[in-house]
């Protein structure tokens, strides 16, 4: 941790990466647990571009974003989901180049959010609402819009069919576990936009955060396997007792940076459910918080 602090100090936000022939990238100065180095927008095309994520509500990096535009035109800005450090910026950025937002949809209206520290953008609304599979073209660029729920209901990534390249927003991360909130996020949802991308031949990653994966195949075999084993870790604790996520959050995050277990409770939470609603396990004492009830193995099953 000390080598990435030191790390986040030294670098450079006005930096605009060359990452393929049609990509750059810019990272946003919002280092933070969540983020690791800050929000990395990304910016497709020559003459007529689209950004990814224009990120969080800050002024110098909507600049640092249209600065590596240079004289050519925003046409199109992507977003992958709304969550505070992806989306706020969009209507900064479409008021000083009129560029149109697109999104699978706003924050779904009506669910109770939690108090965990990602928190939604409850203002964004998109211009245009994007479905599976629909396609954005641009000069020079064609952009699939996959719809994968999980980390949020509203999640895209966006591939550029040019490239065999995938913007995989916080569904891949590249350097940490994606985190599954519930209400909005689902663990059963977030397994099965896993198994998605499978089905298609990415040659790259390009996660929001964190490095690109150049084997996205067996990343992302082994992000469903390690939810799997967690799934069985879960299941043999509760087998010989019941627990709540207070008492199993040290059990099994020993070695996690204790920073990222409010976010693992909340992941932990996520599986649960998703046991539950396989009836493999019960919860008991649910007049108590989500952390405190207790979660029982269904003998029954
Ligand atoms: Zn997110």
């Amino acid at each position: 941790m000390q080598k990435l602090r030191k790390n986040l100090f030294s670098l450079d936000y006005s930096k605009v990466e060359n990452i393929s022939f049609l990509v750059k990238k810019v990272i946003a100065p919002n280092p933070s647990p969540f983020t690791l180095h800050g929000t990395g927008t990304f910016i497709i095309g020559k003459e007529q571009v689209c950004v990814i994520d224009p990120g969080p509500l800050i002024e110098s990096h909507v600049d640092n974003i249209i600065k590596a535009v240079d004289r050519n035109i925003i046409s199109h800005i992507l977003i992958t989901h709304t969550h505070a450090d992806h989306s706020p910026a969009a209507n900064i950025l479409k008021k000083k180049t009129g560029a149109k937002t697109y999104a699978f949809d706003s924050y779904p209206k009506g669910i109770k959010g939690s108090n965990f520290e990602e928190a939604h953008d409850k203002d964004f609304i998109p211009d245009v609402k994007l479905r599976d599979n629909e396609i954005i073209k641009g000069k020079g660029w064609t952009i699939k819009a996959i719809h994968t729920p999980g980390h949020t209901s509203n999640h895209l990534c966006f591939s550029l069919e040019e490239e065999k390249i995938l913007f995989t927003g916080d569904h891949v991360m590249g350097w940490a576990t994606t985190v599954v909130v519930p209400p909005d996020g689902n663990m059963d949802d977030y397994i099965s936009s896993l198994k998605k991308l499978l089905k298609n031949n990415f040659k790259l990653y390009f996660p929001t955060h964190g490095s690109p994966i150049k084997n996205p195949e067996k990343y992302v075999r082994g992000l469903i396997a390690h939810r799997k084993m967690r799934e069985v870790q879960i299941l043999d604790e509760l087998k010989k007792n019941s627990l709540s996520i207070n008492q199993m959050i040290p059990k099994f995050y020993s070695t996690t940076d204790k920073r990222l277990w409010p976010a693992a409770s909340m992941s932990l939470l996520a599986t649960l459910i998703s046991l539950e609603k396989k009836r493999k396990i019960v919860s008991e004492k649910n007049h108590l918080k989500d952390n405190e009830k207790t979660w029982k193995y269904n003998t029954l099953y």
